[in-house]
């Protein structure tokens, strides 16, 4: 297969191409911006591949889509590219509105306009393979699960713009017969994960003994899955899924924040002690919530594991204790981004509006 992988240098795009390249015999095109969450640097492992090629570009500018849709030629679109931090989309919804929504339509148009211009078995072979979150359907109480059928009930500017260019693609799907899937995912964590998110920032700034912000008390709960897994789930779906279907892919994993974050000093701990032979949980500290923080989500993935047999393949407890150690042998990749762009500060307070 041809695959064109929009977002492909982010944390997701980048383990599944990676992926591609290692594991399989197709041929990928990364198709990215490069804004403030790309790194080339997580695509190092693919770019010694024949089978790999890179191309910037935005998915506003239906142009530069056009000419990479006809230069390359792909069986599949994977489509990754995103902004995807909510407590950015609390500072400055616009950027989301502008590529999770419009840079989706553009997406959906250009591939419709390629799609028409395929021979009848290159039509039937096609798929617009859409990424997305859990964080669609809202958040839920103390109980039950999201299903596939889940009513939409977004919270967040973030996730109301993925809600959006999920509606959108279902539209094409189902008014132009362009042949759709839809994943909805919970929250992922692993290797090459942007330093602004929990599970990252937490390592980084226990190692450089820095407080760890915790949200309110910590008791919001996510179902965390390790992005390896999510990238196999991906390969699953797009090679093997029912054109107009979605499925829901989860980690069975849920846990409180709180939990997470203590899970990840006691890992520390073990691999690198403190200086001062305390624990890394005494920098712990409780900061004001999120505004809007959903309480909790949690995925049913009891359709992809019925329908294409995929289910995760490392439990929590494995899945952090190789991302810990991850970060602890690839400084190099996370001080760079804290040198140039990000250097762990609170984002989202909403403050002045
Ligand atoms: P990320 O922020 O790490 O990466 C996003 C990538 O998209 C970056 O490489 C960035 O340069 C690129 N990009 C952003 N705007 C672009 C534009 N206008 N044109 C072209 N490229 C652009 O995100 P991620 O965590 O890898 O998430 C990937 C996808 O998966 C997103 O659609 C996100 O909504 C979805 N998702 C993420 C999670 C999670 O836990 N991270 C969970 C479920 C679904």
């Amino acid at each position: 297969m041809r695959i064109l992988v929009t977002g492909g240098a982010g944390f997701i795009g980048s383990a599944l191409v990676r992926r591609l390249i290692e594991h399989t015999d197709h041929e990928v095109v990364v198709f990215d911006k490069l804004t403030y969450a790309g790194n080339l640097s997580s695509l190092m492992s693919a770019q010694a591949s024949a089978r790999y090629s890179f191309v910037q570009g935005d998915i506003c500018d239906a142009g530069a889509v056009a000419n990479a849709l006809a230069a390359f030629k792909p069986d599949v679109v994977a489509h990754l590219a995103a902004e995807s931090h909510v407590d950015r989309s609390i500072d400055g919804p616009g950027a989301f509105i502008q590529t999770n929504v419009v840079g989706t339509f553009v997406m959906l148009n250009q591939s419709l306009a390629y799609w028409r211009g395929m021979d009848e078995a290159g039509k039937a072979a096609f798929r617009f393979h859409h990424i997305s979150t859990d964080e669609v359907f809202g958040s839920l109480g103390e109980d039950g699960f999201f299903t596939e059928t889940t009513a939409y009930d977004p919270r967040s500017p973030y996730s109301a713009s993925k809600a959006g260019s999920d509606h959108l693609v279902r539209a094409w799907g189902h008014t132009y017969g362009l042949p759709v899937l839809v994943t909805n995912c919970s929250n992922n964590y692993g290797p090459y994960h942007f330093p602004e998110k929990l599970i990252p920032l937490i390592i980084i700034r226990a190692l450089n003994g820095e407080q760890l912000p915790v949200y309110g008390d910590g008791s919001n709960v996510r179902d965390w899955l390790f992005v390896d897994d999510h990238a196999r789930a991906l390969q699953a779906v797009f090679e093997r899924g029912a054109p107009g279907e979605t499925y829901n892919v989860g980690g069975n994993a849920e846990r409180k924040n709180i939990e997470v974050v203590r899970a990840i000093c006691g890992i520390l701990d073990t691999l690198q002690p403190r200086a001062d032979g305390k624990a890394y949980a005494d920098q712990i500290t409780y900061v004001t919530d999120r505004p809007g923080h959903d309480h909790r989500y949690a995925i049913d993935a009891s359709k992809i594991r019925a329908a294409l047999g995929w289910e995760p393949s490392v439990t929590f407890e494995q899945g952090i204790e190789q991302t810990v150690r991850w970060y602890l042998e690839n400084q190099d990749w996370w001080q760079e981004i804290l040198d140039g762009r990000y250097a762990t500060q609170r984002l989202g307070v909403a403050v002045n509006g």
